[in-house]
């Protein structure tokens, strides 16, 4: 009920309550992002976290899904995560979902039993900013982590019971390494299992230190022809994949909005870009486009 500074949480939280533990994100080095640049990370008064709930549970009749923020709420140690989990679950015996963002270097820490209790506690899905399957990319964006520990991170909440939603960033190689980006990040995909998997489109955020890379011309963002063929580059190579996966990419940054399952609906997804490419007034246009 009490917020420092702004707060962020993923689209499919919108009607969330959103519980601030931690305050910014312990890492804060992403190049791409200005979301928590301006706070210092720090983890909230455990008497205040518990004394939110209260108010929370005074003010809302019925509340079904908590998200705890703010950037990665899960770096948290498993008994103070616990404390919180059990206090939402005598205050809203009604919530049926717990969600937080997660770095892949937080899921790594705890060990598999942790991540059980905390799945029997009432946290069930986890959001993992994932950005691209390749590491060359992700040491240029300063992610702090290399595509196979957040692969392993994503199997290893997902064989705690624990549902992954993961997401990958189209465009965010630059032009230059397009390729590398849409190939790898496909293999991630086929190899990680996520129960869901979210490609949003790049989009320079004012305050994120990338936006000085692109004024010089280090880094060149692709068209938006060139973000649905990387797309579509993307999608082709999660062929193999073998658990089913809800997969999105429909977000408001999104030029062409695709939703289905993979595998099932992976020539369906490639023939819906297919059809975006060749009929770009469909495209959405650059004044509708917002992170
Ligand atoms: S993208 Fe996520 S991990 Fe990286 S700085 Fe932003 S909040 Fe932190």
């Amino acid at each position: 009920m009490r917020y420092e500074g702004d707060i962020y949480r993923p689209p499919s939280e919108a009607y969330s309550y959103l519980l601030q533990v931690t305050v910014g994100c312990s890492h804060n080095k992403c190049t791409f992002c200005s979301m928590y640049k301006n706070k210092r990370f720090h983890i909230r008064k455990m008497e205040d976290i518990l004394e939110d709930l209260e108010m929370a549970r005074k003010a809302y009749r019925r509340v079904d899904r908590i998200f705890l923020c703010d950037g990665d709420a899960l770096c948290l140690a498993n008994y103070k995560l616990l404390t919180i989990l059990e206090k939402i679950r005598e205050l809203f015996p009604e919530c049926e979902r717990v969600s937080s963002y997660a770095r892949g270097s937080d899921i790594n820490r705890k060990t598999e039993d942790e991540l059980k209790e905390l799945k029997a506690a009432g946290l069930s899905m986890v959001y993992v900013g994932a950005e691209s399957g390749s590491d060359e990319v992700l040491r240029r964006i300063k992610k702090g982590s290399t595509s196979a520990e957040i692969t392993a991170a994503v199997q290893k909440v997902e064989r705690c019971g624990i549902a992954a939603s993961v997401t990958f960033i189209s465009g965010i190689g630059g032009q230059e390494l397009t390729v590398e980006h849409a190939v790898k990040t496909g293999q991630m995909i086929r190899e990680m299992e996520a129960s869901y998997v979210a490609i949003l489109t790049f989009m320079p955020r004012p305050g994120a230190p990338m936006c000085e890379a692109i004024a010089n011309g280090d880094l060149v963002i692709p068209s938006p022809i060139e973000a649905i063929e990387e797309i579509k580059m993307i999608l082709e190579n999660t062929r193999g994949l073998k658990k089913t996966c809800v997969f999105r990419s429909n977000h408001a940054s999104n030029y062409l909005n695709l939703k289905g399952n993979l595998p099932e609906d992976l020539d369906r997804l490639i023939e819906m870009c297919d059809y975006g490419l060749s009929h770009q007034e469909m495209l959405k246009s650059e004044m509708l486009r917002m992170l």
